[in-house]
């Protein structure tokens, strides 16, 4: 069976929009418009993915025929599977990731860029980090891994970030897990 679309549920929306309100102050003073869909991949395959990789949503901006069409600017697709197992504040977080990703164009004046219909331009701006690497490689090079290295420079140049990781893990229940999930894409 193919992937099947859902909108999502009116709480969810709910959530996106507390996200947006609450981090992105700035889409919600121009009123960006972001749907949310969530996908089932109804297989062993994942719903999502990027680079490769499974992931648990991503964004795109919309075209201006989809814009037209759909009066949303954007959109986030969300693995309802992974979706189903997040608690709140989880979600919130991956919503928030989500909307981090989008900037709202602007000129070299500071000026909003607008579509002809007069909506803000958006465009994605990338992570700060995104990790790659092979557990083989860096256990046959060490430090000489490049991957190894941007581990190694994301701890140096975050310091305070990740204090939590000092913390011991929340002790969970047998949840899905592959070597190839990322939080989000
Ligand atoms: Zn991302």
């Amino acid at each position: 069976m193919p992937k099947t679309y859902e909108q999502a549920s009116v709480q969810d929306y709910g959530l996106l929009a507390q996200a947006m309100t609450t981090y992105h102050p700035r889409l919600a003073e121009y009123e960006v418009k972001v749907a949310l869909l969530m996908v089932a991949s109804n297989g062993d395959a994942p719903a999502l993915r990027a680079h490769g990789h499974a992931v648990a949503a991503r964004i795109r901006v919309l075209g201006p025929r989809e814009r037209l069409l759909a009066e949303k600017d954007a959109v986030i697709e969300v693995d309802a599977d992974r979706w189903a197992e997040l608690d709140e504040a989880q979600g919130l977080a991956l919503l928030d990731h989500q909307l981090e990703h989008l900037i709202i164009q602007a000129g070299k004046s500071g000026e909003i860029k607008r579509g002809p219909d007069e909506r803000p331009l958006l465009g994605t701006r990338p992570e700060d980090w995104l990790l790659a690497g092979f557990a083989d490689v860096v256990e046959r090079h060490g430090l000489a891994a490049l991957e190894a290295q941007a581990l190694r420079k994301l701890f140096d140049d975050r310091q305070g970030l990740f204090d939590f990781m000092q913390d011991k893990p929340p002790t969970k229940s047998g949840k899905r897990k592959t070597n190839h999930d990322q939080a989000a894409a």
